[in-house]
């Protein structure tokens, strides 16, 4: 089978053939890939920024943890009757030995290998993945929206985090599909305002238009406050969420925000950002982290997803075969796409 994988540390990433899996340890399934979605996660790993130097003991290691399809076998430990069923696979996988795995406080294991970085992932035809990550598809919901399923349980869990309740006017910060996420459970929680900034985003800005969201501001030639200034003259925001990864924008995020609000950040930022502590003091502001969602999450975001295709399926702006997931990284590295969907012909 063909397979995406990161062969060594540096930049790059190679299409490789690679034998079928033929067998899957007792607890694993193999699943038939039918979309897998690239994330920005894969796009730093592709160009080997910082911070992914774990993934080096399992290279070569075939990317993707953002996938759905089909059980094709079982092992020997989980029930054949599975064989069939349409699943989404959580990708973070707990080792099962560490202190806390063995206390059962399977959330604060210290050995977690993700799906598609440090194991084998869902660039490929098939995949191998612990039965116990699988997460059954509701019916109807077509697999490339629910490929979709991870990244938007980051999105939902950021709106939680943030606890957005209806009639809130909230700041979402970055148009990206993370972006686009959040502003979709804003709206879905009761948001009476949602505005999206960008930084020469036309692209996914107009993403954001065709979803319904007429409030986009791009910051492009000018700065955030001073685009914000017919919003802010309604008054500062309830909620601002930062999915930009620009550690910049942390004072503008608390300026825009008003007394005891909160500041959820859920990018992945590359170095520390300033805050004005004193007034972050004085006005009784919260900044909080968000990252990883519980199971729960996932069966109402994949309710959500299953309820809501027409719509979210605008998220998706590439498809893919395989064969060509390199133009797919490009778009995707080049900000024009939102979300690249790779396809796998059966080969
Ligand atoms: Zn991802
Ligand atoms: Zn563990």
């Amino acid at each position: 089978m063909l397979a995406l994988q990161k062969v060594r540390p540096g930049s790059g990433i190679e299409l490789r053939r690679l034998p079928k899996i033929s067998e899957v340890l007792a607890g694993e399934v193999l699943i038939r890939t039918e979309a897998t979605g690239i994330c920005g996660t894969d796009l730093h790993i592709a160009e080997w920024t910082p911070g992914y130097e774990s993934m080096q003991s399992a290279m070569p290691v075939t990317l993707g943890h953002e996938f759905a399809g089909t059980i094709v076998s079982t092992g020997s430990a989980v029930d054949g009757r599975f064989i069939g069923t349409r699943v989404t696979v959580r990708p973070s996988v707990t080792c099962g030995t560490c202190d806390a795995c063995r206390a059962g406080d399977e959330e604060n294991c210290t050995g977690r290998r993700g799906i598609g970085i440090g194991r084998n992932g869902a660039f490929a035809s098939h995949v191998a993945v612990p039965f116990a990550n699988c997460v059954v598809l509701p019916d109807g919901l077509d697999f490339e929206i629910a490929a979709l399923t991870e990244p938007m349980t980051v999105c939902a869990e950021a709106v939680d985090t943030g606890e957005v309740k209806k009639g809130d006017r909230v700041l979402v910060l970055g148009p990206g599909f993370i972006g686009q996420g959040i502003a979709l459970f804003c709206d879905a929680a009761g948001a009476s305002e949602v505005v999206i900034c960008g930084h020469n985003d036309a692209a996914r800005l107009k993403t954001l238009n065709e979803l319904g969201f007429a409030n986009t501001v791009d910051t492009a030639g000018t700065t955030l406050s001073q685009a914000l200034l017919p919003f802010l003259a309604r008054g500062k925001f309830d909620v601002v969420i930062e999915a930009t990864g620009a550690p910049q924008v942390i004072p503008e995020a608390l300026a825009s925000l008003k007394k005891r609000g909160i500041l959820v950040v859920a990018g992945i930022h590359p170095r520390p950002a300033a805050i004005d502590l004193t007034q972050l003091v004085r006005n009784h502001q919260q900044v909080r982290g968000s990252y990883r969602a519980p199971i729960a999450t996932w069966h109402r975001v994949l309710n959500y997803l299953a309820a809501n295709q027409d719509r979210v399926r605008r998220l998706i702006t590439h498809r893919f075969d395989l064969a060509d997931a390199e133009e797919g990284f490009a778009l995707a590295r080049d900000k024009i796409a939102s979300k690249v969907v790779i396809r796998h012909p059966q080969d």
